[in-house]
């Protein structure tokens, strides 16, 4: 059943209910008041009818004893017409002792007469009512009878109906009521009346189907007529019929109302249904239409509201996850560049002020002199001189607002000098930071402690050291950045961190697979990548560029004297010796085993050779002291002959110029070690030659050693070599290998 249903049924109840019993309660009431107040008329009449026949008995009873005085029968006769005349009785008959009529007054009603002392009469229509008195003589001898008579008439009854205000019927007399003598009543209803006053006892009222009261009035000693009283109800006629007419007519009303009311009741119901249905779907443009202030009025108030904000929160939902998608392909593009930290700085600096609303920011890292350095800016340009670059945007560590957040390892936020008039000119923080009205920066350590995990580099407070601070100015839409800014910058900063991080490990990894872990030199790939660069850069800027072959000298007997590991730290100290020789620009590296190669951009020839001697004087002058094992600390004398060639006059490429080195360390070594040569020279060497330090171990090798004298002599060798102590003519050494 539907709610529609179920509220027209509810109110047809509640309404109908009421009427019926209403109806019902005013019928029975009335019918109620109308038989006691028609019983109580009928039993008024009744008495009333009493009275009179009982009076019209004593009138003629006391008629005939006026004529029974007279002793003769002339005088009876003479009183008799005087009763008549006078209206005592309607008649007056003497008899005589035999019950034979003596005298008659003319006129007389005919006989049977109903006496007034009698109960019951004979059957039939009674057509007078008589007082009997005895007729005797002075002696009181019984002579007869006077009789005087009162005819019953329909003007007798209608008199009875009038001095008793209620309908009079005169029935047959006999033992059961029969016809109907005379009667006040209206022929219609004569038949009901004589078949209620059948039904009905004496003295009982019963109601006739049309409505009337009926009551029978039996024969008895003072009223001898068998009399029928009856009354019409006071009731209105058609009453039930208007008390039926007003319950179906309210039935109808209440129909109609109730169907009026689940109609208004329900339609709202019914569309906030279709309205829901229609959110279920998916469709939340869906609204109902507000038509009352009641309930109802107010859930369909409540449902716009909650359709409106959910299509909102959808929307707003919806442009987030657009976001999110250009999130993710930002951070796309940031996963494939994970290295690339600017641009990682640029993409986290970017979701930061986006994040927060701010109008500019910045990342500033700290640089190995204490300076905060800017690595990318965003929103800044209309506020630094044209052209900027994000590292103009230099902070000691200490100054200003990003100084004192990197100093301290504590956040910041607030606005610059807020009781300065908001004319539109912020004004300038110290310290050369960007000018803005409101900022917020938040410092940022490498994860895990101090960069290398250093615990020695915390502050005294324990706090990490920041590597950089992350800035945001001027919050767009607010006043100043709220604590919600803080949470959201902390997580961008320790992104930030992470990436910093991530950058430093990748290029201490990638250092590492370029260096030779003995001597922290550079290794033999990353001499092959800078040999290539270094050669293309000189080649476009039309310099030179030498490279020297550095090979130690009976190294062997090094590490057979005194041990591998005592090799291993002359190996290390040579190095070391090596770059404290050597410009910064220059590169070294080790080529493998006891092979080193140097390469000295827009240098040539002869500044190679400077170098080469630089290097030979700092390793010969001083002997390397090894732990050797039994010896314990020993000074070690080593020396190291060096092959200088010169891109591009040697060679043109990078390959052959290393080769041509080479091919000049040969020459130095056969020249009798302990020297430079430079590839192709036969000219004498351009320095001076270097004495040959005492304590140097002998050739083991069999080859003969040239001295300065022979170096001198021997104009017929490849290369120039300084060769204090050996001599530089006889085969070349066999070539080493290489630990390429
Ligand atoms: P020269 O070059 O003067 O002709 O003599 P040399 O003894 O240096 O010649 P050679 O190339 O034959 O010997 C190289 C030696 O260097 C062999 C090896 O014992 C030593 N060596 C190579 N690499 C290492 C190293 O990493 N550690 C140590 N301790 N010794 C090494
Ligand atoms: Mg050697
Ligand atoms: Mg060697």
């Amino acid at each position: 059943m539907t709610l529609r249903g179920r509220l027209t049924a509810a109110f047809l109840a509640v309404v109908l209910g009421p009427v019926l019993l209403g109806a019902v309660f005013v019928g029975t009431t009335l019918a109620a008041v109308d038989r006691s107040r028609s019983t109580e008329r009928l039993g008024l009449a009744a008495s009333a009818v009493r009275t009179s026949v009982d009076a019209l008995c004593q009138q003629l009873r006391a008629a005939a004893d006026a004529v029974a005085l007279r002793t003769d029968a002339a005088a009876r006769a003479a009183a008799a017409g005087q009763v008549v005349s006078r209206g005592l009785a309607a008649a007056v008959l003497v008899t005589d002792v035999t019950g034979v009529t003596t005298y008659a007054t003319p006129g007389a009603p005919p006989t049977p007469w109903q006496d007034c002392s009698a109960g019951r009469s004979a059957d039939g229509p009674v057509r007078a009512l008589s007082a009997r008195v005895d007729l005797r003589d002075p002696a009181g001898a019984a002579l007869g009878t006077v009789v005087a008579a009162q005819v019953v008439d329909p003007a007798f009854v209608a008199r009875l109906a009038a001095a008793t205000g209620v309908a009079v019927t005169l029935l047959d007399a006999g033992p059961a009521p029969g016809r109907v003598t005379h009667t006040t009543e209206s022929r219609q209803v004569r038949e009901a009346v004589l078949a209620a006053a059948g039904t009905a006892d004496g003295g009982r009222v019963t109601e006739t189907p049309d409505g009337r009261y009926v009551r029978r009035l039996d024969p008895t000693s003072g009223q001898p007529l068998p009399l029928v009283l009856s009354v019409p109800g006071e009731r209105p006629p058609g009453l039930p019929a208007v008390l039926l007419g007003a319950v179906l007519l309210a039935a109808v009303l209440a129909v109609l109302a109730a169907w009026r009311l689940a109609r208004v009741t329900t339609r709202p119901l019914v569309e906030l249904a279709a309205a829901v249905d229609r959110v279920a779907r998916g469709d939340l443009t869906a609204r109902v239409p507000v038509r009352s202030r009641d309930e109802i009025g107010r859930l369909a108030g409540a449902f716009n509201r909650m359709t409106r904000e959910t299509a909102s929160y959808v929307t707003a939902l919806t442009s987030s996850r657009d976001q999110l998608r250009g999130h993710l392909a930002v951070l796309g593009d940031t996963l494939a560049s994970t290295h690339d930290l600017q641009r990682i700085l640029r993409v986290i600096l970017h979701s930061a002020i986006a994040a927060t609303g701010a109008r500019a920011g910045a990342v500033l890292l700290l640089d190995p002199t204490g300076m905060l350095v800017g690595q990318c800016a965003e929103g800044l340009d209309g506020r630094w001189p044209a052209g900027w670059a994000p590292d103009a945007l230099r902070v000691p560590v200490g100054a200003g607002v990003v100084g004192a957040v990197a100093a301290t390892g504590e956040p910041r936020r607030g606005r610059v000098d807020p009781g300065a008039p908001s004319d539109g000119e912020p004004t300038a923080p110290p310290d050369g930071e960007p000018p803005c009205e409101s900022y917020i920066a938040v410092p940022f350590t490498a994860p895990g402690g101090a960069a290398g995990g250093d615990p020695a580099g915390r502050d005294p407070a324990g706090r990490d050291p920041a590597v950089g601070v992350l800035a945001l100015y001027d919050r767009l839409g607010a006043d100043e950045f709220d604590d919600d800014d803080l949470v959201t910058l902390r997580t961008f900063a320790g992104h930030a961190a992470v990436a910093v991080e991530n950058v430093r490990v990748h290029e201490e990894a990638q250092r590492l697979s370029l260096t030779d872990p003995l001597t922290g030199l550079w290794n033999y790939r990353y001499l092959r990548e800078s040999l290539r660069r270094e050669v293309e850069r000189a080649n476009r800027f039309g310099r030179m560029l030498s490279i020297l072959a550095l090979d130690l000298d009976r190294f062997k007997n090094v590490n057979d004297t005194y041990g591998h590991t005592a090799g291993d730290a002359v190996l290390a100290e040579f190095a070391r010796r090596v770059r404290g020789e050597i410009r910064e620009v220059d590169l070294a590296f080790r080529q493998g085993g006891e092979e080193f190669v140097v390469l000295l951009p827009e240098t040539d020839a002869r500044g190679a050779a400077i170098v080469a001697e630089r290097l030979g004087a700092a390793v010969r002058d001083t002997p390397i002291t090894v732990d050797g094992h039994a010896e314990g600390l020993v000074a070690v004398p080593v020396t190291v002959s060096i092959g200088i060639a010169v891109y591009p006059d040697h060679a043109s490429s990078g390959q052959e110029v290393l080769d041509a080195a080479d091919e000049a360390l040969y020459a130095a070594k056969a020249a009798g070690r302990d020297g430079y040569r430079v590839t192709g020279e036969r000219t004498a060497p351009v320095v001076e030659e270097i004495a040959v330090p005492a304590g140097v171990a002998g050739p083991d090798d069999g080859l003969p050693r040239g001295g300065p004298a022979a170096e001198r002599s021997s104009g017929g060798h490849a290369a120039g070599v300084t060769q204090p102590g050996g001599a530089s003519s006889g085969p070349h050494p066999p070539r080493q290998s290489r630990g390429r």
